[in-house]
């Protein structure tokens, strides 16, 4: 976990789990396989057959949010899928109730598995294990008092919690979108990246209600960096200003796959956020 991101739409990473198995063709270079692999935190392909080993949850860093006292973005696991089916509910229910107890902050989910997020999020028990499960997480004498508060009235879905979906070509957008706006959610979002071809989000951007609030889009990076072209990004932006929706523009890559942060699309950054942000 780290205090400060090189990850431009957020302050701070969380990774109470790490390790994962790939998906979909999002997932050719994972920067967090690959990571992993270079320290030595993984010695096997993030494959399905070896996610039971792979996929870890760390419950010495549960509290670690609590501990940040100013509030600040967090992506929560950005080496991992919070939803990967080797993470129980009960694990779930644990990383949930300190998300509810740090309230300063913003957390900031994304994943390539909603089926998983819908399910767990629209059962109506959720909110109740959750909330029982708020003074084994809590701290310090304020952070009880929270917790006998928000035992009271659980505030649901939760208002600092943003939920995204990573979806990197249209096919896939198709599958997971209607998933994510079928979720409980303060504030949804798609990550694009790596944007792998051309993407009409114009069918779900018209919704006024259970909305797409945010559109972050993104290059692939790294060695063997797939390509991605201005003309896919550009009626993403527009169809985002068309409707109200934020558009964040992540980074492009140069030919050689080196990253290029705080790019221009037409001659302006594009470094929106969605309007309740509390700390953007
Ligand atoms: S879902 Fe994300 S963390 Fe998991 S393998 Fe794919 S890219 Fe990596």
């Amino acid at each position: 976990m780290s205090d400060h991101s090189k990850i431009a739409w957020t302050d701070a990473t969380w990774n109470p789990i790490h390790g994962c198995s790939r998906v979909s063709e999002g997932c050719e270079h994972c920067y967090a396989e690959a990571l992993s692999h270079r320290y030595g935190w993984t010695t096997t392909p993030w494959t399905a057959i070896h996610a039971a080993e792979n996929v870890t949850f760390h419950p010495e860093r549960v509290d670690q949010p609590l501990r940040w006292r100013t509030p600040r973005r967090i992506f929560v696991n950005s080496m991992s899928d919070l939803w990967h089916d080797q993470v129980s509910d009960e694990i779930l229910d644990t990383i949930w109730a300190a998300m509810a107890l740090a309230s300063h902050h913003t957390f900031q989910l994304l994943t390539k598995r909603p089926e998983r997020m819908q399910r767990y999020l629209s059962d109506p028990q959720t909110p109740v294990r959750i909330a029982d499960r708020l003074l084994q997480v809590a701290l310090s004498p304020n952070h009880i008092r929270l917790a006998a508060l928000l035992q009271q009235t659980f505030p649901w879905p939760l208002p600092h919690v943003w939920l995204g979906i990573s979806c990197e070509t249209q096919r896939w957008a198709t599958m997971r979108i209607p998933f994510l706006l079928n979720t409980p959610a303060a504030i949804r979002f798609l990550s694009c990246e790596p944007l792998l071809g051309p993407m009409d989000l114009s069918p779900w951007a018209q919704r006024t209600v259970a909305r797409l609030h945010w559109v972050i889009v993104g290059a692939e990076s790294g060695p063997h960096a797939r390509p991605m072209e201005d003309a896919w990004i550009r009626p993403i932006r527009d169809t985002c200003q068309s409707h109200d929706i934020a558009f964040f523009f992540k980074q492009r890559a140069t030919a050689d796959g080196h990253k290029l942060i705080h790019p221009l699309l037409d001659g302006r950054l594009w470094e929106q956020y969605p309007a309740v942000s509390p700390t953007g």
